[in-house]
């Protein structure tokens, strides 16, 4: 082995194991926190409502829920457009297991619409061609979970557009995606779906250590996630079956959960939506510049979407294994003995035990399998030393070489 590759020189020379992502902390987010801290207010204060305003505002959409993951998120997005036993929701299979549990959660059925091969986006044609099926066959899903993959849009206007033709709701799965633009439209605006979910985990665009947040345009939405997020409780006498009994009173309506977020993490949410610009201008131009230093290699770049710009949560390089002289275990052995924190985005979620005691098989969805037997995640993120990115190339390149 030790004759085969430098690994421990490359490991010296970049000092440390350089992770596929992580969050970037400055004095300001810590001052943001500290602040909270020393107020009256650590959880349901004044925090989550600025920082819900915040996005909202941001993204272009009118209401905003802060939750406590966007996992979360997702649940009470699928109950809130009435997902719930004997119903069907349909998602990518390149995607974290969330975006499909959260129909599962609901009692719903789930199933998965394959990829598009360029994009790794559930495919519009395949979903296309699904529903048609599926309204023969008399199973159409009630929602559908497009996913943002790496931080580019799906085709969501394609999308929508077969929602009206055959009664599905849209909840947009951007926990990838927050910063990007689809059609020159923030994602979050939801002029395509009904919801759209952001992730706030470190490993994501901005962080409040756990989080998530929805986002609708819909009025009776908003109100259904509010009481969902708190039990199912609501202390707004409008929306109360009986009369108040006194100004202690409120009422549970539905069998809601606690799903909120704290003061503590909102206010980081805030400090981190005002570096968002920033972390998104910085992964775009690392993306640019992996793509100008990859060029020639025997691997497939990521490619980008006209009418999309992508915030860059991932960068996955696809090997031409025809064209190299080792497996996709082994470069990616390699690269992580090197200290290169390289990743695999996405274990299909269909070939998850769990899933497979479903009913699902391997060979179920072929693109997405056959995506996975050759991407990797190249590390990026916001404070990755353009130093580090270049030794990431030059070993890829000796690794891919021998
Ligand atoms: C991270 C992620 C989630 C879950 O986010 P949490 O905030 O950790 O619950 C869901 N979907 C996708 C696509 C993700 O990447």
């Amino acid at each position: 082995m030790a004759d085969r590759f430098p690994t421990a020189r490359y490991v010296e020379a970049m000092n440390h194991y350089i992770p596929y992502g992580r969050q970037s902390i400055n004095q300001d987010d810590i001052d943001a926190v500290v602040e909270v801290l020393r107020s009256d207010w650590i959880t349901q204060g004044p925090a989550i409502e600025r920082f819900e305003q915040a996005v909202a505002n941001y993204c272009g959409a009118k209401y905003a829920v802060a939750v406590s993951s966007a996992t979360a998120a997702l649940h009470i997005a699928c109950l809130a457009v009435g997902l719930g036993q004997g119903d069907i929701l349909w998602t990518s299979p390149n995607t974290f297991v969330a975006s499909a549990n959260c129909g599962l959660y609901c009692g719903a059925k789930v199933d998965f619409v394959d990829i598009d091969p360029r994009t790794y986006n559930l495919s519009v044609s395949e979903l296309e061609r699904k529903l048609a099926w599926a309204e023969k066959q008399g199973c159409l899903p009630k929602v559908i979970v497009p996913v943002h993959f790496a931080g580019q849009s799906c085709e969501m206007e394609q999308i929508h557009a077969l929602a009206q033709r055959y009664g599905f709701r849209i909840i947009e799965d951007a926990s990838h995606a927050i910063g990007g633009s689809y059609h020159g439209q923030s994602i979050g605006c939801c002029q395509f779906s009904d919801v759209t979910v952001f992730s706030f985990h470190p490993v994501k665009i901005i962080t409040t250590g756990e989080g998530g947040m929805v986002l609708t345009n819909q009025e009776d939405l908003y109100q259904k996630l509010i009481r969902l997020r708190s039990h199912g409780i609501t202390r707004n006498v409008d929306l109360m079956q009986g009369k108040p009994d006194g100004s202690w009173y409120y009422e549970q309506l539905d069998l809601g959960f606690n799903y909120r977020m704290s003061d503590i993490q909102a206010a980081l949410g805030v400090s981190q939506l005002q570096r968002l610009d920033e972390f998104v201008k910085r992964r775009r131009f690392l993306a640019e510049r992996y793509n100008q230093m990859l060029q020639g290699l025997p691997v497939v770049l990521p490619w980008q979407h006209p009418e999309t710009e992508s915030s860059r949560h991932l960068y996955v390089i696809r090997l031409k294994l025809d064209k190299i002289n080792k497996t996709h275990h082994q470069v990616f052995e390699e690269l992580r003995q090197a200290g290169i924190g390289v990743n695999l985005h996405y274990i299909p979620v269909h070939t998850q035990p769990y899933y497979q005691q479903l009913g699902f098989n391997l060979g179920d969805f072929f693109e997405a399998e056959s995506y996975y037997q050759e991407s990797i995640s190249l590390p990026i993120y916001y404070e990755l030393p353009v130093d580090s990115q270049s030794q990431i190339v030059t070993f890829l390149k000796k690794v891919l070489e021998k």
